[in-house]
């Protein structure tokens, strides 16, 4: 099974539909799925997995939580002020949901829901984390925003990982970063030349 199938079938939200292929060798795959692993509760989507001048490049895409409009759903209205003519109205914020599709979502605070433009309540894989961020947006959420020091910092582990694993093997003796094309090799691999073509184990 090739690494991109390997981690739609255990994280089957968190490749973005723009990842086609993860754009590296394979001595670095044991790297990608530790990050996979490490921020699959984090509601982050993967947009790019590359090596780029012998680094490892992970671009991640976050719940791209904003209120986006005022509207009225089904009896319910967005932000501060609630018509009271409407009976039973209740405060809603719409949000994009990168995580989901990404998608047009609302949360209500006062009954602790989320639910689609149609007010059919649904889940988000995240709901801590997007209470916390709307919090941040509306000042409307009960909720501690959490911090996404966290996401960086496993990427910026990942990047450093990479910095001394030969891409072709990921063997860590005999590492070096050079060559024609800058690529962190093991002597082995750097050698043989072949190491980016190899096909998956
Ligand atoms: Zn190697």
């Amino acid at each position: 099974m090739n690494i991109e199938d390997k981690i739609k079938e255990k994280y089957p939200y968190l490749l973005s539909d723009q990842v086609a292929r993860i754009g590296c060798g394979k001595g670095w795959h044991k790297i990608v799925l530790e990050v996979c692993e490490k921020i699959k509760y984090y509601g982050a989507k993967i947009e790019q997995i590359k090596e780029k001048f012998g680094s490892l490049r992970i671009y991640v895409d976050h719940h791209n939580c904003s209120r986006i409009l005022l509207k009225s759903v089904d009896g319910r209205k967005d932000g501060v002020k609630v018509d009271p003519n409407v009976p039973g109205a209740e405060v809603l914020i719409q949000f994009h949901d990168n995580a989901r599709k990404p998608s047009i979502c609302c949360y209500l605070p006062e009954s602790d829901k989320f639910v689609d433009i149609h007010g059919k309540e649904i889940e988000v894989i995240d709901p801590e984390f997007v209470k916390g961020r709307l919090a941040q947006l509306t000042g409307l959420v009960d909720a501690e925003p959490r911090t996404e020091e966290t996401l960086s910092e496993v990427i910026a582990w990942a990047e450093k990982e990479a910095d001394i694993t030969c891409e072709g093997c990921g063997t860590k003796e005999n590492v070096t970063r050079g060559g024609d094309w800058i690529k962190v090799l093991c002597d082995k691999c750097r050698s043989k030349k072949r190491w980016y073509d190899e096909d998956e184990d």
